[in-house]
Formats: C-alpha cells, sequence, structure tokens
C-alpha cells in the first residue's frame, strides 16, 4: 500500500488509476503499467525498414567519417539476418533456389587506436536484437596454458542472451586486439607459440562453425565441469585490431618506400600511411603473422581511415552523445552553462593530433579541461550562471596536466 496524507492505494490500482487520469487529461502514454510493457526501442528487423542502408543511417549517427567501412560492415550485418532467417524474403521473382546455404562472413577490421572500431561494433550492437559481446584476444592462449581457453569468448555470448543457447547461436561477438595474437615470426613456429599461433588455430573452428563446448562460468576448462554445447555455424565474429607496422609490410608489396617518412613533414606521413593501409590486403596480414587459414576464415576486411583534425572537431561535436553535448548536459544539471569557443576546441583537437591517441585521447583532454571546473562549482553557492571555455583557459589547464606539447603559436 501506497500511504497518502487522506488515503492508501494499493500497487494494482495505481495503474488502473493512472490510465483514468491519462484517458482525462491527456498524460503521456510512456509512464505506464508493468501489465502494458514499454515499447522497446529498438528496431525490429523487418524487410521494409531493415537494409544495408538503414543499418548504415544509424551508425551515421554515433560514429563520425569511416564510410567505407559502415558500408561493408552493413552488408555483412544485413546478409547474417538474412542468413539465419530474421529476414522475411524480398524477392519478386521464383527465381530463389531453396537449398543454397549463404556462406558465413566474419569481419576483420584494421585500424590505428582509437579510430572507431569498438565504436562502431557497440552502435551495431545497439540496434540488434541478437546477443552481444565484446572479447579481448589478448587474454587467450591455446588450450591447457595459463590464460583463458577460446571457449570463454562464447561464454560472454551465453550471458549476453541470458543463457538461452537458441539466442545466442544467432549472436554476434566483436574480438579486439587480433593483432596481439599474431605469429611470432613469418616462418611455421618450432617451438610452441601458444598465446599466438596456438590461439589462431585454436580459433578456427570456432569462427567456422562448430559445436563447442562452453564452460557456463568462463575461464579454463576442467574435466569436473559441465558444458553448454554451442553451435557457432551462425554466429557472426567481427575481429578488430590496429596492426601497427602494417604500413612498412604493405609498402614493401606495393614498391613504395615508406621508411623514413616519418621523420619529414606530420602531415604528409599521416596522409602516405593513410593511403598505404588502404590498400591492405591479406597477404600482408599473413606477412604480419596471421596463419592462412584465420584469414579465409575472415573473408570481409575492412580499413578504417586515421582521424584527421575535421574528422576529430565533428567528434566532438557532432555524433548524438558527443563530448562537448555530454559535458554541456552535465554542467547544466549544476544549473549552469558550458560554452565552449571555436578556438577552444580548435585547441582541444590539436592537443589529440599530438597526443596520436585518436579519438580516445579527446576524453582525457576534456577531462583535463574541466576537471577543475567539476571539482570547483557543483554545489557552490557563488557559481557562475555561465562558463566560457576559450583557447585560454584550455591551454593553461592542459599546461598543468602536462598534456600541451606545442608550444604557442
Ligand atoms: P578503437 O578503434 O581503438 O577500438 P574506439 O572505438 O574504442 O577505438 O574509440 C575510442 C573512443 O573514441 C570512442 O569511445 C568514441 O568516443 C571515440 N571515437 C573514435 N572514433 C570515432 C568516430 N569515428 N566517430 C565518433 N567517435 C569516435
Amino acid at each position: 500500500m501506497v500511504v497518502g496524507t487522506e488515503g492508501r492505494i494499493c500497487e494494482q490500482c495505481i495503474p488502473g488509476v493512472y490510465r483514468m487520469f491519462r484517458e482525462r487529461q491527456d498524460l503521456p502514454a510512456d509512464a505506464v503499467s508493468e501489465n502494458e510493457p514499454r515499447k522497446s526501442n529498438r528496431r525490429k528487423p523487418r524487410s521494409e525498414q531493415f537494409n544495408p542502408r538503414t543499418i548504415k543511417a544509424f551508425l551515421d549517427q554515433y560514429v563520425v567519417g569511416q564510410d567505407k567501412a559502415k558500408q561493408a560492415m552493413s552488408v555483412a550485418v544485413y546478409n547474417h539476418y538474412r542468413r539465419i532467417g530474421e529476414i522475411s524474403g524480398q524477392a519478386k521473382t521464383a527465381a530463389v533456389t531453396p537449398d543454397i546455404e549463404l556462406d558465413k562472413s566474419n569481419m576483420l577490421l584494421v585500424g590505428e587506436t582509437g579510430t572507431g572500431k569498438t565504436l562502431l561494433a557497440r552502435t551495431l550492437a545497439r540496434m540488434l536484437e541478437l546477443p552481444f559481446c565484446i572479447a579481448d584476444a589478448t587474454a587467450l592462449t591455446e588450450a591447457g596454458y595459463v590464460g583463458e581457453d577460446v571457449e570463454s569468448i562464447l561464454t560472454r555470448l551465453l550471458q549476453a542472451a541470458d543463457y538461452n543457447v537458441e539466442a545466442a547461436q544467432k549472436g554476434i561477438v566483436y574480438l579486439d586486439e587480433v593483432d596481439k595474437i599474431s605469429r611470432k615470426s613469418d616462418n611455421p613456429s618450432i617451438t610452441r607459440d601458444v598465446s599466438g599461433e596456438g590461439v589462431q588455430q585454436a580459433l578456427l573452428k570456432m569462427l567456422e562453425g562448430t559445436v563447442v563446448n562452453v564452460p557456463p562460468q568462463g575461464g579454463r576448462k576442467h574435466p569436473d565441469q559441465k558444458y553448454i554445447a554451442l553451435d557457432t555455424r551462425n554466429i557472426l565474429f567481427i575481429c578488430g585490431g590496429a596492426f601497427d607496422g602494417l604500413d612498412k609490410i604493405i609498402a614493401r608489396r606495393v614498391n613504395k618506400q615508406a621508411i623514413g617518412y616519418r621523420s619529414g613533414n606530420d602531415a604528409l606521413a599521416t596522409e602516405v600511411g593513410a593511403s598505404l593501409l588502404s590498400q591492405v590486403s591479406p597477404v600482408d596480414l599473413r606477412h604480419y603473422g596471421l596463419i592462412p587459414e584465420l584469414l579465409g576464415r575472415l573473408p570481409v576486411l575492412v580499413h578504417l581511415e586515421p582521424l584527421d583534425r575535421e574528422s576529430l572537431l565533428a567528434i566532438l561535436t557532432q555524433p548524438k552523445n558527443a563530448l562537448v553535448r555530454q559535458y554541456e548536459h552535465q554542467f547544466a544539471l549544476e544549473g549552469m552553462a558550458l560554452e565552449f569557443s571555436p578556438e577552444a576546441l580548435e585547441e582541444i583537437v590539436t592537443c589529440a593530433l599530438d597526443l596520436k591517441l585518436g579519438a580516445r585521447g579527446l576524453r582525457s583532454i576534456m577531462e583535463a579541461a574541466l576537471g577543475q571546473a567539476m571539482f570547483e562549482w557543483p554545489g557552490a553557492e557563488n557559481r557562475p550562471e555561465r562558463l566560457q571555455v576559450d583557447r585560454d583557459f584550455v591551454r593553461s589547464r592542459l599546461q598543468s596536466a602536462g598534456l600541451l606539447i606545442r608550444k604557442a603559436s
């Protein structure tokens, strides 16, 4: 019972009374009872509104640039849905052969750190109704050695699916840092390479599709444990990695001089590096240390561009949950208006470019710039109504945080 000043009302009557008032007074329709569950705002993958273009349009709301990557991912995810029968057919002709099985299009994303690989995968998860998990390849080792067995990836997927095996079998896995499991040398190993090639070998069957015995609690397998059998034939794997130094391997292949270009003009070096990376092919990745069998199971190879000044500026201000908007909101909750001058944003971007952490650096720079204000003003009586953030403000804060590399011009 909820006790009021002049009466009481029970939990079952509250929704009924609310509905009565709503009908009379036009109250908002979203705060209703448990019997009338809120409509999920996730999109249902329906045939009319679910296509590669709508998937890309959704990604556009959160991820700046990277058009090629978004396009390739949208197509792969759409085909994945089609493959697992979550989209009703749209074919207008009768020429669809029923017994042709579509192959799985697992993906490999190649791009520097902080260019949005994880963000892309995470954003996809936002719009999909399939279970999704992010796993890290660096923790994995070949079975029997210290570290996690590859099956632990599927434990995470099972957990994301609330242990619903059928749902998990249609899920999506993002496997980060695959470059860290590359073979330690280009030649087949003489000694055992348990955290590199060994892991790649262990991943093969899982990526292609097999029934895996998954330990429900993760960690390493042991004989007394109960397992859940999971068929990975319909699980889509998206792998990502920074592949540091890959540009040199590509340069060698395309016969361009890459060595030494970093010493000169910074912008030129970035440009040369970017154009080299956009020519990445499975051959280069094999030289980097991925075994051909693994590459064969990752047929969609996607390259992410390094972020330039304009992209970083756009990332600061444009996406739905852009950093600037987040901080403005945070200050607004304290009753303060936060205002950035264009020069202040320029300065933040310059600092991010100097730090070479991609967009990941933006957050720490913003923290450094506004940390003091976020400590000082909440709840303070004399807090100003508006806080103007200009270039000098940013520079002085970054200076004291030790983040300012470039001298004032
Ligand atoms: P990585 O490529 O190393 O996986 P992340 O996807 O984790 O990088 O990016 C780190 C952070 O940088 C993200 O949380 C996001 O806020 C920001 N970011 C990176 N790239 C983009 C982008 N293209 N558009 C918008 N934000 C981005």
